[in-house]
Order: structure tokens, then sequence, then C-alpha cells
């Protein structure tokens, strides 16, 4: 890269930013940073590609989020699929294709973040793969357990995904994803409720059909499948089941997760400057997390180049990100916990399918306000 002495006088002034993860929200906003000419480098502990669970469906604002931040057409070019429709299915009810209020994009955790990578190296950033960010000892103070954030080392930005916890309410929340052929849809995607959890189906690049499930598992329960394309299937006789019966799975796409905390937080709570599901993680019901992730780096970007300029202090600069993040979030993390309660309750399954099957204001009320 040639810089012009301008530049060159500039870039030696501006002070470096260190983002701690390498997902869609640290490569997005280390994107964004470098644009602005922002020394970036981003630690991530694993290494590209890779799968990772996720349902790899871009629902809500993140299409429009991607087109702003100029990402939009680097993932149309590597095969994104545009999706335009979505179907519900209990063990019994089912809705029949419903338009989605905006269209969303669904391409592969596998490319995606490798595109992205790639990205912010062509544009200088400094990517350290397989590298984990410490977690720093912050002394709490002597009448409080939370860290003060002025005891924050400046400049770190934490997009190290979702914070773990063990047991919510009794039970072990966990998710599996493999794609998979062989497997033709009803709709651009297929949500699947039953007791033990979600599942959704969606296109992705290359013709495969991504599937991909969130569970809750009882501490001591209930017989549980022995293995993950059992729990992937759905019980016998499910709509589920039957449009995965010729299913072909991809076993080098297979992955799991677990830990996963569902509680919504709020940015303002956190000492550190965070992104993404750092800050919190919205339920995968909605198809909003990548979303939200793209979101909190664009709103991240001019706070946090304004900082590296030397025009405001890091304080500033964390107060004016996690304020921004968390007016935009709070509404739909509140509606998205009432939709995901509302559908791993067994007895209101099928009331909730039946309604978005008969009411199109239900519908497009349930979408816009967890998004
Ligand atoms: C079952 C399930 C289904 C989902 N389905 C969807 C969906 O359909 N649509 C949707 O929009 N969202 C979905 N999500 C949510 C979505 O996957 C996340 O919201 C999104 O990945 C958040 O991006 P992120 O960059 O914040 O975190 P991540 O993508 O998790 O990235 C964090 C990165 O940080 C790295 N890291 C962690 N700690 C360190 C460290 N100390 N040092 C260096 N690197 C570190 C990790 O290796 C990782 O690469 C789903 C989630 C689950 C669990």
């Amino acid at each position: 890269m040639c810089l012009s002495r301008g530049e060159w006088i500039n870039n030696m002034a501006a002070k470096p930013i260190t983002i701690a993860g390498g997902g869609l929200a640290g490569l997005t906003l280390g994107i964004g940073l470098r644009r602005r000419d922002v020394p970036v480098t981003v630690w991530e502990a694993g290494h590209y590609p890779r799968h990772r669970v996720c349902g790899e469906f871009i629902s809500g604002r993140g299409r429009e989020t991607l087109s702003q931040l100029g990402l939009r057409e680097l993932l149309e070019r590597a095969g994104a699929v545009n999706a335009g429709t979505a179907a519900f299915f209990s063990a019994t009810q089912s809705t029949p294709p419903r338009s989605l209020p905006v269209r969303a994009i669904c391409l592969s955790r596998f490319v995606m973040d490798q595109l992205l990578a790639n990205e912010f190296q062509k544009l200088g950033g400094e990517l350290r793969v397989g590298r984990r960010w410490p977690a720093v000892e912050v002394h709490a103070s002597a009448c409080s357990d939370r860290p003060k954030p002025e005891l924050q080392p400046e400049g770190i930005v934490h997009a190290t995904g979702r914070r773990l916890q063990t047991k919510e309410g009794g039970a072990r929340w966990f998710g599996l994803k493999a794609h998979a052929r062989n497997v033709s849809l009803a709709a651009d995607l297929e949500m699947h409720v039953s007791p033990r959890g979600y599942v959704g189906l969606c296109r992705v690049e290359g013709g495969a059909v991504n599937v991909c499930g969130l569970f809750r598992r009882r501490v001591g329960g209930e017989h549980t499948p022995h293995n993950w394309r059992e729990w992937l299937r759905g019980q016998g006789g499910s709509p589920l089941n039957r449009r995965l019966a010729a299913a072909e799975f991809d076993e080098s796409s297979f992955c799991a997760v677990a830990g996963i905390s569902l509680r919504p937080q709020s940015a303002a709570a956190r000492a550190e400057c965070c992104v993404g599901d750092a800050i919190t993680m919205i339920p995968p019901v909605t198809g909003n997390g990548m979303s939200m992730a793209f979101e909190s780096a664009g709103m991240a970007i001019e706070p946090l180049a304004a900082w590296s300029r030397g025009e405001i202090s890091w304080a500033e600069t964390r107060q004016m990100l996690a304020c921004r993040c968390d007016a935009a979030f709070a509404r739909r993390l509140a509606w998205a916990k009432w939709l995901q309660r509302m559908m791993l309750t067994p007895s209101l399954q099928n009331i909730l399918v039946r309604f978005v099957s008969r009411s199109e204001w239900f519908w497009r009320m349930a979408f816009e306000r967890t998004r």
C-alpha cells in the first residue's frame, strides 16, 4: 500500500486498536477501522475456514447493514442465497410459506468468516490466528465485584462471542449444526419447533441445506437421543423427521456448542468495550444474532476512529458505543425473550404456529419487534 505524506503522518499519529476475537463482529469492525486508516490487530483463537454452530440466516437489518458497510456484494459474489419466505412447523401444525417482511441472506460461516478475514488483511489489518487474547485480571473495588471501566486497558475491543453459562433455570442449552444434501424445502427458511427445542433449515451456497438446532436438556431429565443426527432429525413422525428422511449429512461440517446463555444483557453493564455476542446473545430463533454483530460493529467504527485520532477519551468511546447498542437492541431483546419462551412451551407451540398461519398482522408484528 502506497501512502501519501499526509496519510503517512495521519497513520503515525493514529492510536492502534486491538480486537480480541475474529468472528463476524470483530472482523467487520476491523474492516471498518482499516477503511479509516486506523491501525488494527485482530486476535483470533481459532483458524479459518471453520464451520460454526449457526443457522446461517441473516435476517432483519443485517442485509441493509451489510450494504452500508460495503460488504453485501462480497457475500453475494461468494454465492449467498437471498431468502424471501419462511414456514413454521410444530408436531401437528404447519404454516404455508410466509413472505419475509425484509429479505434475508444465507451463507455458510465456513465461507463468510474466511471472506471477512481476507478482506481485513487486504486492507492492511494484522490478523493473528491461533492466538487467544488473555483474559485480563482486573481487580474489583472493595465494595463491588464488578471490574471498574476506568481499570480496563484502553484500545482493546472485546469481540469474543457469547459468554459461557453452564445452566439456566435447571436446563442446559446446546446447539448443533451440519450441512446436508438431498433435502427439499417448502420455504427458504423452515423453522421446526418441538418440546426439545427448535431446528432451522435454510439453503446456503452450493445447494447445501444448513440444519441447525438449539436444544434444551434438563439436568437429570428425560430420555434423550444418542447422537447428533437423531437430535437434528427430530422425533419419528414429525414434519422435520419426514423432511430429513433422505438427507445426506456432511460429517465434516458438523459442530456443536454448549453453555449458551440467552439472558439479555446490556452493553452499559460491561466494563469493557464490546461488540457482537460479547455484549449479549439474542435467542437464535430470531435469526438476528449475526445482524446484531454487524450492526454493533458498524456503530463502533466512528467512536473508535475518533478515539484513535485523539478526539475523545476511552471512557467516552466506551460509553457512546454502549448507549448506541443498548438503544438499538433493548426492545428486540425483550421481545425475542418472550417469543423464545412461547416457542419452547409445548402447550403453546401449536397455538403459535396457528397464529402465524392465520394472521398476517401477527406474523409481521412478531418479525418486526424481534429485529
Ligand atoms: C444454535 C445457534 C443458531 C444460530 N442461528 C443464527 C441465525 O440463523 N442467524 C443469526 O443471525 N444468528 C444466529 N446465531 C447467532 C450467531 O451465530 C452469533 O450471534 C454470531 O456468531 C455473533 O458473532 P460474534 O462475532 O459476536 O461472535 P462469534 O462469531 O462467536 O466470534 C467470536 C470469535 O472470537 C474468538 N475468540 C473467543 N475468545 C477469544 C479470545 N480470548 N482471544 C481470541 N479470540 C477469541 C472465537 O474463536 C470466535 O471466532 C445462532 C447461534 C446459535 C448458538
